[in-house]
């Protein structure tokens, strides 16, 4: 594969980053993953908006200009010819030189963007079967709305609900749940569909910004609020969204079937339209 790495494109094996950089000491950096769908790009001006949102919030500088990131995300989709997958991209505060918690000014951010080749990424299985999953406190820091690649306690979730034998692992604080390890999720109850509000305590996804506006759209009524795991055990239906699986429904939490135990109506119809429109404005 041919990465970019700090306005250089080379093979991933040539790539060299340096032991101080402080994404690699500290988990000083963020990212966004873009899907690619029929080799072009989805949603990519709402990446590079919550790219800059994140940036700004940890006070590091926008190292390329919108049109350059669009370049170099087209640039990998070219070389390495990706149809169906994603394009992943970093920035990190970059290396100080040494290892200290406060950092300095002048320090030039680190860049990296890769591919994945996903062959039928829109057409997972899984989409008609549902995810199954488990409920897990949610032990994350307090700002989730930036997307760093603090990843640490995601990853443990995500081996949680392995060795579970599930999907997936929703979070719950306070006796509510926040979001998915890597998605943000949803309950369906009659013609309402229920979730988080917008705060520090979860990321705000990409996905759900045009999920909601599409299911708005389709005179669905949306409750933004706080619920619990017993509450989603009791809905109609579940689903989560995310750039890298769009919308896929929720059929099993702690064990306990939601609804029929098989997808329902609203999160496959939501999928449908989601990937329908998503594709069209792909660029
Ligand atoms: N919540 C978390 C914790 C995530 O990691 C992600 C995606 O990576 C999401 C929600 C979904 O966000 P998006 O739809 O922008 O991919």
């Amino acid at each position: 594969r041919t990465v970019y790495l700090n306005g250089t494109y080379l093979p991933e094996t040539e790539a060299r980053v340096s032991i101080f950089d402080r994404g690699f000491l500290m988990a000083d950096g963020v990212y966004e993953v873009t899907s690619v769908l029929g080799g072009r790009l989805i949603d990519f001006s709402g990446h590079l908006i919550r790219l800059q949102r994140s940036l700004d919030e940890l006070g590091i500088s926008n190292p390329l200009t919108s049109d350059e990131w669009l370049a170099a995300h087209r640039e990998l989709v070219a070389v390495n010819k990706i149809t169906d997958g994603m394009v992943y991209l970093q920035v990190t505060r970059g290396n100080p030189g040494d290892r200290d918690f406060a950092w300095g000014e002048g320090v030039a951010p680190t860049v990296v963007l890769f591919t994945q080749d996903k062959p039928g990424l829109a057409d997972n299985p899984q989409a008609l079967t549902g995810l199954r999953v488990i409920s897990i406190p949610d032990i994350r820091w307090g700002r989730r709305d930036i997307k760093t690649v603090q990843l640490l306690y995601p990853s443990m979730a995500k081996m949680m609900a392995k060795k579970a034998g599930v999907d997936d692992a929703w979070f719950v604080e306070d006796g509510n749940v926040t979001e998915g390890t890597s998605n943000n999720v949803y309950i369906v109850k009659g013609n309402k569909i229920i979730t988080r509000p917008l705060s520090n305590d979860i990321l705000h996804g990409i996905t759900r910004a045009a999920v909601l506006r599409f299911a708005k759209e389709a005179q669905f009524e949306i409750e933004e609020r706080l619920f619990t795991v017993e509450e989603a055990k009791a809905a109609d239906e579940a689903f989560t969204t995310s750039a890298s699986a769009f919308v896929m429904p929720v059929v099993e939490i702690d064990g306990a079937a939601i609804g029929t135990g098989k997808p329902g109506r609203v999160a496959p119809r939501l999928r449908e339209i989601y990937l329908d429109e998503m594709r069209k404005a792909a660029i």
